[in-house]
Order: structure tokens, then sequence, then C-alpha cells
């Protein structure tokens, strides 16, 4: 499937070829710091498959638990996680992060990876109480969720 995507400030725009049916969300603890968030979502292409439109990327290189080094793109100006990959020669895989994807609601996650440090509420997400936008918070700084 062929994708296309931008970080947010749109300094950096790719575009890639990915297999939709291997997307995974991945609850890896650098991850959760990574993205600021609860778990990451990853779609895989191969190094010869991107192509890096606009912008040049900045690479944070970390270790992994396994001790390899795991090279994190992410644009430069705003800070928009792109992909990883591995480090030295050869063929590489890139783990593209799927919020930076045009198509990201056309390709559907089916498997947890690192489900042993996924946060104890992932299982119940989908019954959460929904608000369609923004909560309200007033100008006293009280946040309303109801
Ligand atoms: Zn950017
Ligand atoms: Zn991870």
């Amino acid at each position: 499937m062929k994708i296309d995507g931008r970080c947010h400030c749109g300094y950096i725009a790719y575009e890639a070829e990915i297999d939709p049916d291997k997307t995974l969300i991945c609850n890896c603890t650098d991850c959760q710091t990574l993205s600021g968030s609860a778990f990451r979502v990853v779609a895989y292409t191969r190094e010869d498959a991107f192509k890096l439109l606009t912008g040049e990327l900045k690479i944070y290189v970390k270790i992994g638990e396994s001790g390899n080094e795991r090279p994190q793109s992410f644009c430069p100006e705003c800070g928009t996680p792109i992909y990883a990959t591995a480090a030295g020669e050869g063929p590489k895989v890139y783990s593209i992060r799927l919020g930076s994807v045009r198509q990201r609601d056309q390709i559907v996650p089916n498997v947890h990876v690192w489900f042993r440090s996924a946060q104890p509420w992932i299982a119940h997400i989908g019954s959460m109480r929904k608000i369609e936008k923004q909560p309200q918070i007033d100008k006293t700084g009280k946040v309303n969720l109801t």
C-alpha cells in the first residue's frame, strides 16, 4: 500500500510503501516516553521503499533492551517522530510512526507487542466515555469532563 505523510509543521514530507497487514501497537516503555503517550502505532517499510520528499530528519540514537542501537528520526522543527530503524550497514527496515501517515484512518493494527509493559487500562479503552472535542477548561483553570 502506498502511503504518504508529513510532520506537524510541514517541514518533513515523505512517501513509502507499507504492508498494512503488519501494523502493530507497541507498548514498550521507550515508545511511551518517546511518543509522549501510552503506546505507539507502527507500520513497516524498507529503506528503499521510503522516500524523503522535503526537509532533513534529525536522529536520536536510543539503546534498546537488547543493547542494540535504534536510531529514531524526527522533525528538528516540531519534534514529530517519523520512523526508527537499525544502526549500521545493510538493508534496513523502517518502522514508521503511524500518527504522521495521511492514510492512517485506513490502516488498522492487529497485534500488541511489548504487552508486558502496556498500561493496565489499555484493554478498556473502547468502553471509556467519549467527548467529541476538547474538554472545557474555564478561566479559573477548572477542567470539566462531564
Ligand atoms: Zn515538523
Ligand atoms: Zn516500542
